[in-house]
């Protein structure tokens, strides 16, 4: 069986798929893998929709498709998972190939059921 690019047991169609075609995560760590699998498949609406509202306003759209395009995206690693906050590490090869790791510790929120992306603890 394929395995999702999220690195989970089972397809993208019956895991980041459906949550990135409008149907919400509901944990933290389901929001995250979904991110993650939303720039390998180059979901930027998806990216910037579960940014929260008030984070949106820094984003710039063409510098996040740029990143998710121009970045071969190897494997995501979860390190720790908690109610709000998952810690992963990113595996990517950048334009020059080089092998690359993105470590992060974001937080995500509730709001009116809705989990966001907050912001980020970044470790590196
Ligand atoms: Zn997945």
């Amino acid at each position: 069986m394929k395995k999702c690019f999220c690195g989970a047991d089972k397809p993208f169609s019956a895991c980041c798929g459906p949550i990135i075609k409008g149907h919400k995560a509901d944990s933290a760590e389901k929001l995250m893998r979904s991110r993650y699998s939303a720039y390998v498949t180059h979901a930027i609406d998806y990216l910037i929709e579960t940014t929260h509202p008030s984070k949106r306003l820094g984003l710039d759209r063409k510098e996040i498709e740029e990143w998710a395009k121009t970045n071969v995206w190897q494997k995501l690693e979860i390190v720790s998972s908690g109610e709000y906050v998952v810690e992963f590490k990113a595996h990517f090869k950048d334009r020059n190939g080089r092998n690359q790791l993105h470590l992060e510790k974001p937080r995500f929120i509730f709001e009116k059921w809705d989990l966001s992306y907050q912001d980020c603890e970044c470790v590196v």
